[in-house]
């Protein structure tokens, strides 16, 4: 793994798809993708019907920390700009922090 924590995690380390260790966040231990290949969230492509899409957001809805998951990766942009995050693609995320940037600003 690269020492560069802003980079995000790498995707080629099974298993390797958590939150930032500085974080210490106290949900992670429970996240359902510890036990999941991490190529299972990290995909070439993020077509919204596509299988594999679709089978990473199934994971991460019966997750029992999406909730505390959803707040951490909108709050991180730069370690989770890849990825399925939070039953989430990239281009969902980016909505979504766009959509509470607005918020926040009006
Ligand atoms: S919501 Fe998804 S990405 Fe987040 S901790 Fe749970 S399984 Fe992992």
């Amino acid at each position: 793994m690269s020492d560069d924590r802003t980079a995000g995690p790498d995707p080629n380390i099974p298993g390797n798809h958590q939150p930032e260790p500085s974080a210490a966040a106290t949900w992670e231990s429970k996240a359902a993708c510890t036990s999941v290949p991490a190529a299972t969230f990290f995909l070439e492509r993020y077509l919204p019907r596509h299988p594999d899409v679709q089978a990473a957001k199934a994971i991460c809805g019966a997750c029992p920390v999406l909730d505390d998951c959803r707040a951490y990766t909108l709050a991180h942009p730069g370690w989770t700009s890849d990825g399925i995050w939070a039953a989430m693609t990239p281009s969902e995320r980016r909505r979504a922090r766009k959509a509470t940037d607005e918020r926040t600003a009006a």
